[in-house]
């Protein structure tokens, strides 16, 4: 059996060496960075700027060919391509907050499910909420994802028109689906949800889609025939105004880094698991009064993000 106390000093000395290497060679070429882990060294390290209102105010896409750098909720987006604020089967929504900006795979898949959901009764298309900002990045406000142009939120309202100004895109609320804090859906829950969440989780460019757990509960109880796109409805904390959709990184797309997918089977055991817990919740623990204060969390900086994130910063 290996020693373990070896082991976890040899660690410990090599994220010393990676420590001691980023935070010496600060102006060093990409090349200097072979020994060390891209994990552990970034190359724009020495660059401590705050990147979230660097990336917020950017009113633009970076002029590169379009790609995701980083993980989805640390990462920023090359070329974003702009979804259009009005097409035949969406809009977009909330446009002062100038979040229609993704990867070309997520506009062409937010296109392609509108065109699906307006052929459920009941949806001219779909509200489209927030997808990334221009470049990426961590937000101004709201959300810990949408980093990457892989993330997309849409509206449970169903469309009954798609000629809404900008400013009653500004005024309108989507709904909420839930009740009991999310253990069950309300009156406002249809079929139709469902078939346009299900039509999403086929789209094999799907990883994810974040919803209530009341909903996925509701979704494993009603689903007939095949349920393996189940798989990748996981329930989640709010998502009840909209359900949140994330997709895998496009293919050959290097430094875009994949979440691990979902465990296998159809989850519905776990989000039953969840639905109870809801309803009785579990005694609150008792406090540890030895327990290390939680830190606050560091806001992410450019030395943070993936390198590539810098030169899309700057670019034009
Ligand atoms: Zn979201």
């Amino acid at each position: 059996m290996p020693n373990l106390l070896f082991i976890q000093k040899m660690k410990f000395s090599s994220l010393l060496a990676a420590f001691l290497i980023s935070s010496c060679m600060s102006t060093s070429s990409e090349g200097s960075n072979n020994d060390v882990s891209e994990a552990v060294a970034p190359v724009a390290k020495s660059d401590f700027r705050e990147a979230k209102p660097l990336f917020g105010h950017k009113p633009l896409p970076s002029k590169q060919s379009a790609a995701s750098f980083g993980s989805y909720a640390k990462g920023c987006l090359a070329g974003g391509e702009r979804l259009a604020e009005t097409g035949p089967t969406w809009q977009a929504m909330r446009l002062s907050r100038n979040r229609n900006w993704g990867h070309p795979e997520l506009i062409d898949f937010v296109e392609s499910l509108s065109r699906k959901a307006a052929q459920q009764e009941g949806w001219e298309g779909l509200y489209v909420g927030d997808l990334s900002q221009p470049r990426g990045g961590p937000m101004l406000t709201g959300h810990a994802s949408h980093q990457i142009g892989l993330d997309a939120d849409i509206w449970m309202l169903p469309p009954q028109r798609l000629d809404l100004t900008a400013q009653e895109r500004e005024n309108i609320s989507s709904i909420s689906l839930r009740r009991a804090g999310g253990a069950y859906t309300n009156d406002n829950w249809t079929r139709q949800h469902q078939e346009v969440m299900k039509a999403a989780a086929e789209d094999p460019r799907v990883a994810r889609i974040f919803v209530f757990p009341g909903a996925k509960v509701r979704m494993c109880n009603e689903a007939t025939g095949d349920r393996a796109w189940l798989n990748k409805i996981r329930p989640w904390y709010g998502h009840h105004y909209h359900f949140h959709v994330r997709l895998k990184c496009p293919d050959g797309l290097k430094g875009c880094v994949d979440q691990a997918p979902p465990p296998a089977g159809d989850g519905c055991d776990a989000a039953q698991t969840w639905v109870d817990s809801i309803l009785n919740p579990p005694p609150p623990k008792p406090r540890d009064p030895n327990a290390p204060k939680p830190q606050p969390k560091r806001p992410i900086t450019m030395a943070s993000l993936p390198a590539q994130c810098s030169a899309v910063l700057s670019s034009q």
